[in-house]
């Protein structure tokens, strides 16, 4: 093959000057980090369990790292990321960097090792670790750092330059990325003991001089780049803390001069005023932002334009999901941007980090080839960007090299030359031609061949009849605008169940699973991979069922559940019944340290085909004369553990959910179940980063949640569950769920959940905030539980209070559930006695 430059000589000597094309550059903000068949998950454990040594560990992380910047650099990838690699966690690793090590973790100095390091991530024989808590609206979690007016600050760990290091020895120019400043100590706690006194926020004059250490080393090192991120900037700030940007940023100013600064932004848009802060910051060359879930991005660079001579990193290429870009309309994204920033300012990129998405497509072999088509991981999301970069090149500019009043004019007037000698020249007119030829031959570096694939998979995506179900589509569009709630108000329907159930006052009840043993876990994996009959299945998960109904029933329990022994997981369990839902066998993505989740595809309208859970529900009830819940997942969280189609708006497909898990309840209330849970562990987790999208969501949500329950009897119960102990500020939300019953995650504090209560809320309703942590292999004491739950009873009445663990059952084992729960049987018991 020719290149241009060649071509160009080869065709038409020296008499034509060629400016060289270049295409657009790119970049990635940040990649996942554990392997495509989650080596760093095995290297970690293994490591954790004393199996292999600090050596074999880093020896994996080495090899993990080096491939990814390989694989960036064949793409052709301009901006690379490095220090995007983390033993455990990200915000972890800046703790690290700036020496903040709690005192619990007797720190004396020196770089932190694995010791330290994993001994905050996840405490050791004697201190708990660190808190961890969600990054954003992800499902990734990260350590919160503690700080208090006597944190000591010292440059304490060398990683984000011996990663930069790593890829030069390598050959391969990388940015550095590091938390911004700002974003640290937002995200940051404060210590024990100043929790009520102390703003993280005060303390940046003290640790903007590690961030200057660690700028001089890199600078040192070669680097002419580096990326702070700063997400925080897509929230609702106050004015102190849109300042702390300015402040910082102005400070470190002459230590980054010399350095292409890019302040990375994402998971929304930066709201206008924050934008305007930002862009006027003078040592600042570039911005990263989120054109995906920053649905309003676009119009702002728009309408508040953006500095002259500054890059603009176009986040286009989605890193919170699993589907092919729509490259066509993202080329169209960038070109507004690029009339706007102008063409070498503008840098094609992934809307966040790719560390929220799977990693590689080619390791699913269980998907077919229609759904392959339409996915992209992230090992495809890099080849996306660089394909948009490459299209977006600079249109190159072919011309002569200098006025055509110099050579002859028209070769077609020449009649006495041979035909030879004619096809060696060309005149004016003939040079004119070869202009344009050669600009059309050069023209589109555009890999037309990859654009033509992706436009036809979004077309079939469009157009495949997995993806439209009619009849759904209708159903779920008439239930927008319109209100599904129960005829009857709460209190009369709990007394019509009362009526039937006759409970006890404080009745106990646990929230579904119990402990998942090695042995169940083999059943239902020989099952699904034929090795035993259903017949054989079916039986062996009758006989778990029926012991664990023996057991409440010898533990007094009221209301009694089956256990779920034959689910895998709350939400895969639903959707692999459900139609619109595919499974992938490597779509890995981290949750936090070594731990990942592998969320099902939403990739069509959901419906569901035949009853879920009906049979075991009645087999299961059928074993007891005690009242059996039925079990479900609530729409909302299906959603919300899903990746969701982009088609469609989300309240959309949770409709849908809606629609089919209503079949389901009402299929169990005509089998006889008098109580159903319909779980809703993720409803917080769903709620926007800005305050202004909050309310539209618990809106649609709370619908979504209604329908499911709005046409069962007064007489059938309907509890709910909810996970994650941050409920104020969305009481209301969960009043209006209109549940007779919730059972809510409590263990870290009731003082929090119970304030809420006690500052007047009315919760009509029956509420079983947990009374004891199912995290934790503790046994509580009988007096213990008795304890907390007279301090629920200081607040809420007797009459709606409901006794339960915080959460299922399913990672304890046998031996801390059986005492755990008699304890709790007989502090209600006790109670009961006193009231
Ligand atoms: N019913 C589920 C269980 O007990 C609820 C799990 C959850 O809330 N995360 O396992
Ligand atoms: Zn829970």
């Amino acid at each position: 093959r020719l290149s241009s430059s060649h071509l160009c000589r080869a065709l038409l000597g020296d008499r034509f000057l060629l400016r060289p094309r270049r295409k657009m550059a790119s970049h990635i903000v940040g990649y996942p980090r554990m392997g495509p068949k989650r080596e760093l998950k095995f290297a970690l454990e293994s490591f954790w369990d004393g199996k292999s040594s600090a050596d074999d560990l880093q020896k994996v992380a080495t090899d993990l790292r080096c491939s990814i910047w390989k694989q960036m650099t064949d793409v052709g990838i301009k901006y690379i990321p490095s220090n995007t690699f983390s033993y455990y966690d990200q915000v972890l690793d800046a703790t690290a960097m700036l020496g903040a090590v709690p005192e619990r973790y007797n720190y004396t100095g020196g770089e932190i090792g694995f010791d330290i390091y994993f001994s905050m991530a996840r405490g050791n024989a004697s201190v708990p670790a660190m808190e961890m808590t969600k990054w954003f609206d992800t499902n990734y979690h990260f350590i919160v750092p503690e700080l208090g007016p006597n944190t000591k600050f010292s440059y304490s760990s060398h990683k984000a330059v011996s990663e930069y290091k790593e890829a030069k020895a390598l050959g391969i120019e990388t940015i550095p990325v590091l938390i911004g400043p700002v974003t640290y100590l937002m995200l940051s706690k404060p210590a024990k003991g100043v929790e009520k006194s102390f703003a993280p926020l005060s303390l940046l004059e003290s640790i903007l001089p590690i961030y200057k250490e660690v700028i001089a080393e890199l600078k040192a090192a070669g680097a002419s780049w580096i990326q702070f991120d700063e997400p925080t900037l897509v929230l609702d700030l106050e004015s102190h803390q849109l300042e702390a940007f300015t402040k910082a940023y102005t400070e470190l100013e002459s230590s980054l001069s010399g350095l292409n600064v890019l302040i990375e932004t994402y998971f929304a848009d930066v709201p206008a005023e924050a934008y305007k802060i930002i862009t006027a910051l003078k040592g600042v060359s570039g911005f990263g932002f989120d054109f995906i879930r920053g649905a309003k991005t676009l119009d702002l660079v728009k309408s508040a334009g953006f500095p002259a001579g500054k890059y603009l990193f176009a986040g286009v290429v989605d890193g919170r999901n699993i589907w092919a870009n729509d490259l066509a309309s993202s080329f169209s994204t960038l070109q507004a941007l690029e009339a706007i920033v102008g063409k070498d300012k503008l840098v094609v990129s992934t809307s966040c980090s790719l560390m929220h998405t799977a990693v590689d497509l080619v390791n699913e072999t269980k998907l077919d080839n229609e759904i392959k088509s339409w996915l992209a991981f992230a090992a495809q999301k890099v080849v996306e960007v660089n394909a948009l970069a490459k299209a977006l090149a600079d249109k190159l500019v072919v011309s002569t090299s200098c006025s055509l009043m110099h050579t002859a004019v028209d070769l077609v007037n020449e009649t006495k030359l041979d035909n030879e000698i004619k096809s060696w020249l060309a005149f004016a007119a003939q040079k004119v031609v070869e202009v344009n030829a050669l600009a059309k031959a050069l023209a589109g570096q555009k890999d037309e061949a990859f654009f033509s694939a992706n436009a036809a998979a979004q077309s079939s995506r469009k157009s495949s009849p997995r993806v439209t179900n009619e009849e759904v589509q209708k159903a779920a569009a008439a239930l927008k605008g319109s209100d599904h709630r129960r005829a009857t108000n709460v209190s009369a329907r709990l007394d019509a169940q009362q009526k039937k159930l006759n409970l006890p006052i404080l009745p106990t009840t646990t929230i579904g699973s119990f402990p998942q043993t090695m042995d169940l876990r083999r059943v239902r994996r020989e099952y699904k991979a034929n090795k035993i009959s259903e017949e054989e299945y079916v039986k062996a998960i009758k006989e778990e069922i029926n012991k664990v109904v023996k057991l409440q029933e010898e533990l007094d329990i009221d209301v009694l559940v089956h256990g779920e022994p034959e689910r895998n997981d709350m939400v895969e369990y639903f959707g692999e019944q459900l139609s619109g839902f595919a499974f992938t066998v490597n779509g890995w993505v981290q949750s936090y340290g070594s731990r990942c989740v592998k969320p099902p595809i939403i990739y069509g309208d959901v419906s569901r085909p035949k009853a879920m859970t009906v049979f075991w529900s009645k087999m299961a009830q059928s074993m007891t004369a005690r009242p059996m819940k039925g079990m479900l997942t609530g729409p909302v969280t299906i959603l919300n553990w899903s990746f969701v189609r982009n088609d469609q708006p989300r309240f959309e497909t949770c409709y849908q959910i809606a629609l089919s898990i209503k079949k389901e309840v009402e299929d169990l209330e005509a089998a006889g179940i008098q109580v159903i849970q319909i779980d809703e562990a993720a409803l917080r987790e769903g709620l926007p980063l800005r305050k202004s999208e909050q309310a539209f969501y618990l809106d649609w949500a709370v619908h979504s949640f209604r329908i499911t329950n709005c046409g069962v009897q007064d007489t059938t119960q309907i509890h709910t569950h909810m996970c994650y102990s941050n409920f104020n500020d969305i009481i209301h939300s969960i009043i209006n769920m209109d549940a007779d019953v919730i059972t809510i995650e409590n263990s870290r504090s009731d003082e929090k959940l119970l304030s809420v209560f006690r500052e007047g809320v009315k919760y009509g309703a029956g509420i079983g905030p947990g009374v004891y942590d199912i995290h934790s292999p503790r046994i509580p004491s009988t007096e213990e539980i008795a304890d907390r739950i007279n301090k629920m009873l200081a607040v809420l009445e007797t009459n709606i209070l409901w006794v339960n663990p915080d959460c299922g059952l399913k990672t304890r084992k046998y031996a801390e559930v059986n005492p755990a729960l008699t304890n709790m049987v007989s502090a209600a018991k006790v109670l009961r006695t006193q009231l």
